[in-house]
């Protein structure tokens, strides 16, 4: 049989196009993915505790869209959560994003968001127009607060000094005059209440689709007729490699189950300054499952190489110039759509990626009109 369309990429990307092709446009979609598993980076799992994990770091699912909450709850029930975390350094835990609580830790008196105005007015290095992450900090809070919280985490994670990272890396953190200490600013913020992979498993079980695991497109896509192709991997990897290696961080996830009923304050607490770990995930705070036990998983950053997952994209002005490259060559490709954060080289949020792959689907409908 040829199917209608090949969609490699069994993550957000993948499994929403082949929700919306199958069950809008009566379409086939065979999905494949290399790895054992559903849902991409967002799958989740439960461990031999017994502890529901997010198996690639925390998915804090967060989004002002109501289009796109309306469109996922189709496939789940959701459980609010207002993400909260905490950073450590200097000996003790701080309110993280700076707000005013964090403030008031800085100066060891109450204050209020005036004073708060006043002192940063004072610290703030001048940059009408930030050109990178160093000062997009800097000019929003100074280089004390910037240096305590921001650049050590930020080499740590990228192994790149801030000022070589687009303003948009740092600048995705709020700094908040108020008391609002939640990590995320957006109106809705909820995880999806099974879980993920249940989820994605309602996403794909559509009877136009199947999945077939394990499988990776070099190898599979020539004994897989297929009409249109969709592709969500890495973008140079389709290209193998032609204009040389996009730069990615890969990560080492390292769990601990702990029998006690939590380890720490807070779902996340980020370690600037100690430690080779950027993060301690204790997501059992965020999902409120009730159990005596917990897992923490300490998340350590590393080079992108053989054996390794290519989880972040590299947001500069030098690795964006060799995606344009890229960009060029999958513009040029009939037949193929590169939808994703890997097949479009952007750090994209889930919600981001969701409205990315109905706007292609949209798209590919009209094509087939
Ligand atoms: P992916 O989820 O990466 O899916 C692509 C799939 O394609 C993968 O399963 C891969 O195995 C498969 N694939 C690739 N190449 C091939 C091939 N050649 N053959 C077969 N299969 C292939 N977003 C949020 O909104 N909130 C968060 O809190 C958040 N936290 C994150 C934390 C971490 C550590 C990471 C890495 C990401 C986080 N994200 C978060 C981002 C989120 O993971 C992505 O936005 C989303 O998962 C991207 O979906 P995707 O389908 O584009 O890609
Ligand atoms: N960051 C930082 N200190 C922190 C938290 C974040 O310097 O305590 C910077 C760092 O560069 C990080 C970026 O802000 O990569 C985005 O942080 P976020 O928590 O959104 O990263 P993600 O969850 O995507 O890894």
């Amino acid at each position: 049989m040829t199917w209608d369309y090949l969609i490699v990429g069994a993550g957000f990307a993948g499994a929403v196009l082949a929700e919306r092709l199958a069950s809008q446009c009566g379409a086939t979609c065979l999905v494949i993915d290399r790895r054992a598993h559903i849902g991409g980076n967002a799958h989740d799992h439960y461990d031999a505790a017994g502890v529901l994990l997010h198996s690639y770091g925390p998915h804090y699912f967060r989004t002002n869209s109501e289009r796109i909450v309306a469109y996922l709850s189709q496939f789940t029930e959701w459980h609010p959560v207002e993400y909260k975390i905490l950073s450590w350094t200097h000996g003790r835990f701080w309110q993280f994003p700076i707000n005013l609580n964090t403030f008031e830790q800085l100066v060891g008196h109450p204050a209020t968001s005036e004073e708060m105005e006043r002192t940063l007015a004072e610290w703030r290095v001048p940059i009408t127009e930030p050109r990178n992450s160093e000062e997009v900090i800097v000019s929003q809070v100074g280089e004390r607060l910037y240096e305590m919280f921001f650049k050590n985490y930020t080499r740590k994670q990228w192994r790149r000094d801030p000022r070589d990272l687009d303003a948009s890396v740092c600048g995705r953190i709020p700094i908040r005059l108020n008391r609002d200490d939640r990590y995320l600013s957006d109106k809705f913020q909820a995880l999806p209440r099974d879980g993920y992979t249940a989820m994605f498993h309602k996403i794909l079980a559509h009877p136009k689709i199947e999945v077939r695991l394990q499988t990776g497109y070099r190898e599979a896509s020539a004994q897989i007729p297929h009409r249109h192709l969709i592709f969500t991997g890495p973008v140079d990897e389709y290209f193998e490699h032609r204009f040389g290696p996009l730069p990615y961080r890969s990560l080492r996830f390292e769990p601990e189950t702990l029998t006690q009923e939590f380890f720490q304050p807070a779902m996340q607490v980020n370690y600037p300054n100690d430690h080779d770990f950027t993060r301690i995930v204790e997501i059992k705070h965020a999902t409120g499952q009730r159990l005596p036990a917990t897992t923490i998983v300490r998340e350590y950053p590393e080079d992108f190489g053989p054996g390794k997952e290519p989880y972040y994209p590299i947001p500069a002005p030098d690795t964006r110039a060799l995606y344009e490259r890229y960009a060029a060559l999958a513009a040029q490709e009939t037949g193929t759509t590169f939808v994703g954060r890997l097949a479009t080289y952007r750090y994209y949020n889930m919600d981001q990626v969701v409205g990315m792959a109905l706007a292609e689907f949209e798209k590919l409908r009209a094509a087939r009109r």
